[in-house]
């Protein structure tokens, strides 16, 4: 539900509306439109009727929301999200790039390819130190070894932290060592661990589910939002379909249909999503083309010999290519960022 105010409503005749909505356990958030203050309510409404609500004399209307999700939507709030991560502006007009290895493997590594994706213009450091494998038997990540070297990394380079969390039990290290807490594919609609990210209120990157549609996605950004985080970044990195060619099927159009719904960033996984390297340059070329706020790519330094992902993962040569062709196709679809040089961190 959300709540038009009349223009002029005094603040002590709104109190009592939100003192009454708020006790029964609802989120109100401020919606602050161009002409028009309107406050939404994100919870369990249905014990609310639109007279209720309109007994107090502040309230001009009430419209009812008819998506499921309330804090991730569009109608919540009208203009982009955006936030500073580190220094680093996130959503909004400004575009992140994420890169580094699938798996973090050792120090000189990690290092090396920081070093690389840096001074090829990328915002973010990615590395998994818990990997989800299909197999028992794959190589599984270094765990928390794993997060002292992209610590490491971060100490060597500046460039901030993004990497997987699976499961709660390691939550506390993410909060205290991680800059974006990713969740994966595979957890997306793990509601537990999605309460849990949410209440620590971290930066989160939350990635599609394999099967999931743009709904279900949404509802569960909601899950995060609604435990108190406001820093959510979206990731498509492709579904399931019956095309075996790729690895999965990139879905592009998830960009603007996302950007319709959602104030959230909404970046792209072109590694994951086509599972070949040679696929990479020029589906990020394609999500840049068509919005994104951001790419994540997988960036090994010697990905004939990586433990994991080494088929779809570019080297630090056709990443700073590809960076070059990406700041091309941004000075097309967004020409008004103002400052090129700091919106990806260096120029090639
Ligand atoms: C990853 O980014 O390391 C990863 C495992 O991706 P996804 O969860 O999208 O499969
Ligand atoms: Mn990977």
């Amino acid at each position: 539900m959300i709540i038009i105010l009349k223009n002029g409503a005094k603040q002590s005749e709104i109190e009592p509306l939100r003192n009454y909505i708020s006790k029964k356990g609802i989120i109100l958030q401020d919606i602050v439109g161009e002409t028009t203050r309107m406050i939404g309510m994100a919870g369990d409404t249905s014990g609310f009727t639109e007279d209720m609500i309109l007994r107090y004399p502040c309230v001009e209307r009430v419209m009812r929301v008819k998506e499921p999700y309330k804090l991730a939507s569009r109608s919540f709030h009208e203009a982009d999200s955006s936030f500073e991560v580190e220094g680093r502006k996130v959503g909004g007009g400004a575009f992140t790039v994420i890169a580094g290895p699938c798996s973090v493997e050792s120090e000189e590594q990690i290092v090396s390819i920081a070093k690389d994706v840096k001074n090829s213009g990328a915002s973010f450091l990615r590395g998994g130190a818990f990997k989800p494998r299909t197999s028992p038997y794959s190589f599984s990540g270094l765990g928390l070894d794993g997060l002292e070297l992209l610590k490491i990394a971060r100490e060597k380079t500046g460039l901030p932290i993004v990497t997987e969390l699976m499961s709660s039990e390691h939550l506390d290290d993410f909060i205290n060592d991680v800059d974006i807490i990713q969740i994966g594919a595979r957890n997306m609609q793990n509601f537990t661990l999605l309460r849990q990210v949410g209440e620590a209120g971290r930066p989160v990157l939350l990635k599609r589910g394999l099967s999931s549609s743009i709904d279900e996605f949404l509802m569960a950004a909601e899950y995060i939002l609604s435990g108190g985080a406001k820093e959510v970044i979206l990731c498509e990195r492709g579904i399931r379909t019956f095309e075996t060619a790729t690895r999965n099927t990139l879905d592009l159009s998830a960009v603007p249909v996302l950007k319709a719904k959602t104030h959230l960033p909404v970046i792209i996984d072109p590694s994951h999503s086509t599972g070949y390297w040679s696929l990479v340059e020029p589906m990020s070329l394609a999500a840049t083309a068509a919005g994104a706020d951001g790419l994540i790519i997988e960036v090994h330094n010697h990905p004939e010999a990586a433990l994991c992902d080494g088929e779809q993962s570019i080297t630090p040569q056709l990443f700073h290519r590809l960076m070059g062709k990406v700041r091309a196709i941004r000075e097309v679809v967004h020409p008004e960022a103002a400052d090129r040089q700091s919106e990806m961190q260096t120029t090639i």
